[in-house]
């Protein structure tokens, strides 16, 4: 072992030479909640949010399925009670995005835009981020009609008619929310049956400003200033067509964002990190939760589960440690 306890201090995060116990990447549900754990074990725990504080939860306009709230909430309501209950206990929130990480010894280095920390475990929690359609016009029109949030663009659509790929739940769920203001949604899959659950896919069948296209990809977004129109192809007849339009949403899905760990941690093919029951990594001392090591659920009641479970096991780690040290 290479690390001596009695360095470990629990002072301000900015203070020279100071050995975290616990830090925690991200600031989504598992972020919050490793927090939450690590802080009630008095660890005073750090977290660094990342760019997107509260993960993607927050943008999710209302969650319905987590429990303990039998009429959803709302997706930042729910970071900020999080974030809340975490620092409570004595999280502290760092605004500050890591940027490498040396895994190789311990105390493991982490490097952000402002600074170097220096921990005795990391919690990693990066989440994911939304997958590209990777075709022309894409990258020129995004933020001009091509958007991969509902909630935060939906607004700009009122009266208008846009488009929606994909067919998981973010894509009807986002697309249900989009008919509080477009006045019709369209939503384009590449197969003849969603992967959606049951209950939204009701939903959506049973609204009048939703209708689909089958079948069928876009390759193709168009417009000078703003999304104008798409090209789609349907991929039984390769039949190709532009369809009039004012925005385009995708919600195709996410990769993790791992990349910053790729050749310390083991990874899967998709890039989530390898972690066991105990949210073990290949690393002892780092522990991965949510969606960065869950390619099976991305649900926010699992993620919380895995990031409480990871915090538990950075407890003992440190545990056994201190009493072999
Ligand atoms: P997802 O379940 O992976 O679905 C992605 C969809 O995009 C699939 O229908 C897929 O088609 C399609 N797709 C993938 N690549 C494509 C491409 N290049 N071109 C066209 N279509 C493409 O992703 P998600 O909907 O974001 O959901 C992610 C996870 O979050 C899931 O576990 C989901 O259950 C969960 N989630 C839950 C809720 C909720 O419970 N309310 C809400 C949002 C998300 P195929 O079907 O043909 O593969």
């Amino acid at each position: 072992m290479d690390f001596n306890l009695t360095e470990i201090t629990s002072g301000e995060p900015g203070r020279e030479n100071e050995i975290l116990k616990v830090l925690i990447l991200g600031s989504g549900p598992a972020g919050l909640s490793a927090a939450l754990y690590a802080a009630r074990a008095e660890l005073s725990p750090l977290v660094l949010t990342g760019m997107e504080l509260g993960g993607q939860a927050a943008l999710t306009h209302t969650i319905e399925n987590y429990p303990g709230f039998p009429d959803g909430v709302g997706g930042s309501q729910l970071g900020e009670l999080f974030q809340k209950q975490a620092e409570r206990f004595g999280t502290r929130v760092e605004f500050d995005t890591a940027t490498a990480v040396e895994l190789s010894s311990r105390p493991f280095k982490v490097t952000t835009y402002n600074r170097e920390y220096l921990t005795e475990t990391l919690i990693i929690t990066t989440g994911a981020s939304p997958n590209h359609l990777k075709i022309p016009g894409e990258t020129q029109l995004t933020g001009k009609g091509v958007s991969w949030c509902a909630t935060c663009d939906g607004w700009f659509f009122r009266g208008k008619e846009v488009l929606v790929v994909g067919g998981g739940d973010s894509a009807l769920e986002e697309g249900l929310f989009l008919t509080r203001y477009a006045s019709k949604v369209t939503i384009v899959h590449r197969r003849d049956a969603l992967r959606a659950g049951a209950v939204l896919q009701s939903r959506a069948f049973d609204n009048p400003k939703i209708n689909f296209i089958w079948n069928t990809i876009v390759t193709e977004v168009k417009g000078k200033d703003a999304v104008e129109s798409v090209r789609l192809k349907n991929v039984l007849t390769n039949e190709e067509s532009d369809f009039a339009t004012n925005g385009l949403f995708i919600f195709i899905g996410h990769t993790p964002n791992t990349q910053m760990f790729r050749g310390q941690l083991d990874m899967d093919d998709g890039g989530y990190i390898k972690a066991n029951m105990l949210m073990e990594t290949s690393i002892p001392g780092v522990f991965a939760a949510g969606e960065a090591a869950d390619p099976h659920y991305r649900q926010v009641v699992t993620s919380a589960g895995m990031g409480a479970a990871a915090a538990m096991q950075a407890v003992r780690f440190l545990e056994k440690h201190e009493t072999t040290a």
